[in-house]
């Protein structure tokens, strides 16, 4: 069972992500002031109150869901969430990760991949920003790529997570020294050259709350 993502695995995942955001909101909100209205943090913080509210009964014992299910109340969620791009981003991350969760007790490796890249895939139908653009894609896409080439090559879930966290933050730093082609601070033009991408810096965050909560694994 440890070479397996199921339910118990997800919560200490999402747990991981929700505590980390929290940690570092408001360098989000300000990486978020320069280029864009300086909300990111916050807003990041609310779609983590639907994730604490999604896995408060699993943590508790008093309901134990499908990971698919689980994932699908998340994506949802969050994609309710007030505050522009961050909602239907990140809940359509989640949303796709459902997909192929599906009704599976557990995924391995392989299968946590394919349902990060599923994830992607859904974030693309809602945005066309590709790497290099300095969007949450400049992370992103990195990330599932590790994952794949990781499961790929035989790793077990928690180095496949290692290794698609550090692609995300690797990604997420690459970030600075690019100009911004969407979302608000494709309005400041150059002047956003020099710091990160918020979103970026987010999905760089959760990863890394992802790889913490099977830290035990790893
Ligand atoms: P808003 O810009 O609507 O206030 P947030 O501040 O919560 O939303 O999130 C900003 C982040 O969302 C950006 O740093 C970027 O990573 C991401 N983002 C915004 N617009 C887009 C887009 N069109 N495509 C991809 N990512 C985007
Ligand atoms: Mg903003």
């Amino acid at each position: 069972m440890a070479e397996m993502i199921g339910t118990t695995e997800w919560v200490r995942m999402l747990r991981g992500a929700v505590e980390q955001i929290k940690a570092n909101h408001a360098m989000l909100s300000e990486l978020d002031s320069h280029g864009g209205d300086g909300d990111h943090g916050t807003t990041m913080v609310r779609a983590m109150g639907i994730v604490e509210k999604a896995i408060a009964p699993v943590e508790d014992g008093s309901s134990n869901p499908k990971p698919g299910a689980l994932l699908h109340e998340v994506g949802w969620g969050i994609m309710g969430v007030d505050g522009g791009a961050t909602g239907p981003l990140f809940g359509m991350f989640f949303s796709g990760v459902s997909e192929v969760a599906g009704d599976e007790d557990a995924l391995d490796a392989a299968g946590l991949a394919g349902s990060f890249e599923q994830g992607l895939a859904s974030v693309r139908k809602y945005t066309k920003a590709q790497v290099g653009d300095k969007t949450m894609i400049d992370a992103l896409e990195p990330a599932v790529t590790a994952a794949k080439c990781a499961a790929e090559g035989g790793s077990d879930v928690g180095a496949t997570l290692l290794l698609a966290a550090e692609a995300a933050a690797k990604g997420a730093e690459s970030t600075k020294a690019l100009r911004a082609r969407f979302g608000r601070s494709k309005n400041v033009g150059e002047k956003s050259v020099g710091t990160q991408d918020p979103g970026a810096t987010s999905v760089a965050l959760v990863f890394k709350g992802f790889a913490e909560g099977v830290s035990h694994l790893a």
